[in-house]
């Protein structure tokens, strides 16, 4: 019989995580012809998320736990629940429950029966959040599509049902700044994307606000893309041409008007404005040299306490 694993990644998720395995069982003991096994995945905790893990591992075989040093965050988590999956399929889900294990059978339809390599789940609302935020994501999407060579869904989760094949390439890319949405678009593979509305978490809080969630942007962009590097140098030669022109008309109003010395607060303002255009491209240089140098010093991209 084919064997599915379920990785999980889990930070501070004590009162969901029992909530999840009692759901997903449900779902799975409808599903006799496919083998299950979970992976649990503690990012570092702070609260007894390892200690449920343990426990639900001593009570049902098929449950496995990674529990990290420290909290390494999601990417590196879903990396470490993929290293230890054995499944032919494996499948990404969250601990609390925002991702329906009632999808699973509809899942593993399109993979084993549709020839998808895997199926992939999108939010069709943004319900329940932020106004701003969900204005940003739909940018971010916007732009990513634009300036990186890869298809990125908006309102893409990672819940995901994928072939080994698929799982083993994701495996294949090691680098150490991940950005998963970026990664599974790279692989390629055919992907079956089923909608499903948003739904709120059972229990325990989010671990995203506005400003974390912005950084990961930045972050996704600059692994998956080199363009803000390529406006850079672009902003530098269109200000190069306007600085031309501009000489060129002061020189010719000059020669008809002569020069009284006048215009000193725009001088500075220009100097201001230019310092800090300079400043932002050194910056965005500097953001890419920074990703460079973490890549280069090779660290692991999680370390293991303790797993079964
Ligand atoms: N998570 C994790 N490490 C972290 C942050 C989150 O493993 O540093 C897990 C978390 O336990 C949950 C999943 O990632 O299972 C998604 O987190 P969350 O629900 O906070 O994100 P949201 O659904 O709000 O995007
Ligand atoms: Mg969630």
């Amino acid at each position: 019989m084919e064997k599915c694993s379920l990785v999980v990644p889990c930070y501070n998720e004590e009162e969901a995580l029992p909530l999840f395995y009692e759901a997903t069982e449900k779902v799975i003991k409808e599903m006799p012809y496919l083998e299950f096994e979970y992976i649990f995945v503690n990012d570092g905790s702070k609260d007894k998320t390892a200690q449920v893990m343990k426990e639900l591992a001593e009570k049902d075989e098929k449950v496995h736990y990674v529990i990290f040093s420290r909290n390494f965050g999601k990417e590196a988590a879903m990396y470490a629940g993929m290293k230890e999956a054995t499944g032919d399929y494996v499948v990404i889900m969250d601990a609390d429950l925002q991702d329906p294990p009632e999808l699973l059978p509809q899942m593993y339809e399109a993979v084993t029966k549709e020839g998808y390599d895997c199926a992939a789940t999108r939010r069709v609302d943004r319900k329940g959040e932020p106004v701003i935020r969900s204005m940003f994501a739909r940018l971010f999407y916007r732009i990513m599509n634009k300036i990186a060579k890869i298809d990125m869904v908006d309102g893409a989760r990672d819940f995901r049902f994928m072939k080994r094949v698929m799982v083993d390439a994701i495996l294949s890319m090691e680098e150490y700044n991940r950005f998963s949405k970026g990664i599974f678009g790279w692989v390629g593979f055919e992907t079956k994307w089923i909608p499903f509305e948003n739904r709120k978490r059972v229990a325990g809080k989010t671990k995203w606000n506005f400003f974390s969630l912005f950084k990961y942007s930045i972050e996704g962009m600059v692994a998956f893309s080199t363009a803000p590097l390529v406006w850079a140098s672009f902003i530098g030669l269109l200000f190069c041409v306007i600085a031309f022109i501009a000489v060129c008309v002061l020189f010719v109003r000059a020669l008809i008007f002569g020069d009284p010395v006048s215009g000193w607060p725009s001088l500075a303002c220009m100097i201001t404005f230019f310092a800090g255009l300079q400043l932002f491209c050194s910056g965005i240089i500097g953001m890419y040299l920074a990703k460079s140098y973490q890549e280069l010093k090779g660290r692991p991209i999680y370390i293991v306490k303790e797993k079964k």
